[in-house]
């Protein structure tokens, strides 16, 4: 059977790739920051002031975030100090920039919550390490090959999922979707993060386009009684059932 689906680029772009946001007013730095780490594969996010961090940081919140201290509108450590005061974003990894390098700044940024802190000028290589040993830290289920819900079982390297033992077959929006459900089971996601997470752009797609993909998945992962694993939160959005697999 043909697949009627139009062909769309956003099926090709981010794999799921880790998402980094970078909060740095200058545009040197910011630049280099940002070639490095798309360099290495991830999906990056650029803004230079405070304020504006702060709105994406509550529309998307990313996997990790690279923070300026000194920032126009609100300074690295406040939103850093705000990150933690909230219960979605508590754990977020964030690494602190600052110019400043004296033992009590440090010793600031880490009090206020900061996973680590880099002096600039910092060597690239070595952010890198720090970016890619935090993410791990952090999100271990983000680096894990196989994610499994019940009898439900994803393998991120072949890109194959089975339920009960039999093959699924999932287009590629309909893998990452359930990628991204397995990934935090139990949190509902409103619809308009998930086509941001998923679909990967702050998208001009239809928010009905998620309901269509939801659909998709739940039909080819659901046979005859076999439970739903997909919840559908009345005015908010969808979820991982987290007690799939359980009952
Ligand atoms: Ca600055």
């Amino acid at each position: 059977m043909n697949d009627p689906r139009p062909a769309t680029m956003r099926d090709t772009i981010n794999e799921r790739a880790p998402r980094i946001l970078v909060v740095e007013d200058e545009s040197s730095l910011a630049l280099l920051l940002v070639y490095n780490l798309e360099s290495e594969g991830f999906f990056v996010e650029h803004v230079d002031r405070g304020d504006e961090a702060e709105l994406r940081l509550a529309e998307a919140p990313p996997d990790l975030v690279i923070l300026d201290w000194m920032l126009p509108g609100v300074s690295g450590l406040e939103i850093c100090r705000r990150l933690r005061a909230r219960d979605d974003t508590r754990d977020m990894p964030v690494i602190m920039l600052t110019a400043r390098g004296e033992e009590s700044e440090r010793v600031r940024g880490l009090s206020v919550g900061a996973d680590d802190y880099v002096v600039k000028p910092f060597s690239t290589p070595e952010l890198m390490a720090r970016v890619h040993a935090l993410l791990r830290r952090a999100r271990p289920e983000r680096v894990a090959s196989r994610l499994t819900a019940g009898d439900i079982d994803l393998d991120r390297e072949t890109r194959r999922v089975k339920r009960g033992g039999r093959e699924i077959h999932l287009g590629p929006t309909e893998f990452r979707l359930l990628e991204y459900f397995m990934e935090k089971p139990g949190r509902v996601f409103t619809r308009a993060q998930l086509l941001d997470s998923v679909w990967g752009m702050s998208a001009e797609i239809d928010e009905r386009t998620v309901d269509v993909h939801v659909g998709r998945l739940r039909k080819a992962l659901i046979r005859s009684r076999e439970k739903d694993p997909i919840r559908t939160v009345r005015g908010a959005g969808y979820s991982f059932d987290e007690t799939f697999g359980r009952n």
